[in-house]
């Protein structure tokens, strides 16, 4: 979908045409250099003056499935309970952007008739007090639009807007159930479409096996030839490879057919399978595919709303498990891995992703499944765990910063990311555990807490950030005021 953003510029009659002209000139002006700076195409609307002109518009935004989000500016005055019959039909996520045409008071210049046209200091304000008066969702970002730190805002929002679109249009492929027993990757499919718009649903693992026997050697050699550009091979099994190129046609096959963008399978259900998917799952999602194991479909879905909302709509983001723990004093780390399916994209860019083939004792694999082996790059990222609360939905985001693995581990068969927690590895331990965060957690390079905070606050969930200075105590009162205001709403 080529998304775009929808610039709706507040004003009234009062000035007289000379300055809605002007205002309107200026507007167009500032789309088309915005659009410059901006990963989406910024499309200036109309400057509104009357309660129609504002409805009409929002109506419109409202059913065009290619407008992801509505950004609204004052130049002038705009009284606002004009407003008030779109805001309150707005289904689209809404900035308010709080900026003017100016940089700089002009001394010499400004008289009365400059006061008439440049008067955003007090039409924000009019227009900020409605939507805090309707409780509209909403993000405000002030500053000059012509700056660098303002367009990063207005970006990183346009992403988080497009994380909102994409959710809403998601679909799910499970392939079999999750797996037996566990709690946390169950979750109210029925609830989760209405408040998120995810389409979770079953697919036979045999539909999949037969679906896999239909692929031709042409197909499988093509995604080798792929494979090899792409990764290192290290292992003398082609045969498991081809497999793995067997099994992720099929997948793709499928989830295309199906309109698709996330997909989930579960060790304990390959019946007719040689091999859990490993290089399959991790090829997938290298190509922007959401993926979860042991059935864990919200994982999945986060994992595909995430890469799109990162960097060229397909970033480092995947989904992660915390393994194991190093506890030496003032050293302590998190290693993070899964049985196979950790995606390349968060892999260190110094060496290629190899291709091995190990044995892989849980579930039912005949055959040695091949998997990429890699290290995960340094830098500062975030860990994102969404879980269900029973009647609701909580949105839980960690700050946590990443190192080159500290030691080779030379026979760990998987993947392996390595990094630090914050506040501290403890207390970012107790933290994550006392908020309910899952095992399975969607690990980003490029999107930030803000943007996952944005995306929660437009889809209407609780959001939890531990940050570097979260302590127990502090979260605990939040937690237990949150889950009196979300029984409140
Ligand atoms: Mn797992």
């Amino acid at each position: 979908m080529n998304y775009k953003f929808w610039f709706i510029v507040g004003s009234q009659f009062l000035y007289g045409d000379e300055v809605l002209k002007t205002v309107d000139e200026r507007a167009q002006e500032m789309a088309r250099e915005l659009s410059k700076r901006l990963p989406y195409e910024l499309v200036y609307k109309v400057t509104a003056k009357t309660n129609k002109e504002i409805t009409d518009v929002i109506k419109q935004a409202n059913y065009d499935d290619s407008c992801a989000g509505v950004i609204t500016w004052c130049h002038t005055f705009s009284p606002s309970k004009m407003w008030i019959n779109g805001l309150a039909a707005l289904q689209k996520p809404y900035c308010h952007f709080a900026t003017q045409y100016n940089r700089e008071i002009p001394n010499d210049e400004i008289d009365m008739d400059f006061m008439n046209l440049n008067q955003a200091a007090h039409g924000d304000r009019e227009h900020g007090f409605i939507a805090a008066r309707l409780r509209m969702p909403r993000k405000v970002i002030a500053g000059y639009w012509q700056d660098a730190d303002v367009h990063n805002r207005i970006s990183n929002w346009m992403k988080s807007a497009v994380g909102v679109a994409v959710s809403k249009d998601l679909k799910v492929m499970r392939f079999g159930d999750n797996m037996r027993e566990v709690a946390v990757t169950e979750g109210d499919k029925v609830e989760v479409q209405a408040k998120l718009g995810w389409q979770v649903n079953t697919w036979a693992v045999g539909d999949l096996v037969k679906e896999m026997n239909a692929v031709n050697d042409t197909e499988i050699d093509a995604l080798m030839e792929d494979y090899t550009a792409k990764y290192d091979i290290a292992t003398d099994n082609i045969d498991a490879i081809r497999y793995q190129a067997r099994e992720e046609i099929a997948i793709k096959k499928m989830l295309e057919r199906e309109d698709c963008l996330a997909f989930t399978n579960t060790f304990q259900d390959l019946y007719g399978m040689e091999q859990l998917p490993g290089l399959a799952s991790q090829d997938l999602m290298a190509n922007g595919y959401g993926y979860g194991g042991e059935g864990d479909w919200k994982v999945a879905a986060m994992t595909a709303i995430m890469k799109a909302m990162g960097e060229g709509g397909n970033g480092a983001s995947a989904f992660m498990e915390d393994y194991t723990y190093h506890l030496a004093k003032g050293n302590e780390y998190s290693l993070g891995a899964h049985m196979l399916e950790v995606c390349p994209s968060l892999a260190a860019s110094d060496k290629k992703p190899r291709i091995e083939t190990h044995h892989l004792g849980i579930g039912m694999n005949e055959k040695d499944p091949a998997r990429l082996v890699f290290e995960g790059k340094e830098g500062d990222a975030i860990v994102v765990s969404l879980v269900d609360m029973g009647g609701r939905l909580r949105l839980i985001c960690q700050d946590i910063v990443c190192v080159k693995p500290i030691m080779p581990m030379p026979n760990l068969p998987v993947a392996r990311v390595m990094w630090q927690p914050l506040p501290n590895l403890a207390t970012g331990i107790e933290c994550w555990i006392t908020a309910g965060g899952a095992h399975h957690t969607v690990l980003s390079y490029d999107v930030t807490a803000e943007q996952m905070k944005d995306w929660a606050r437009m889809l209407d969930i609780e959001f939890v950030h531990i940050t570097k200075d979260t302590t127990v105590d502090a979260l605990e009162k939040e937690l237990f005021l949150n889950d009196l205001a979300w029984k409140l709403k």
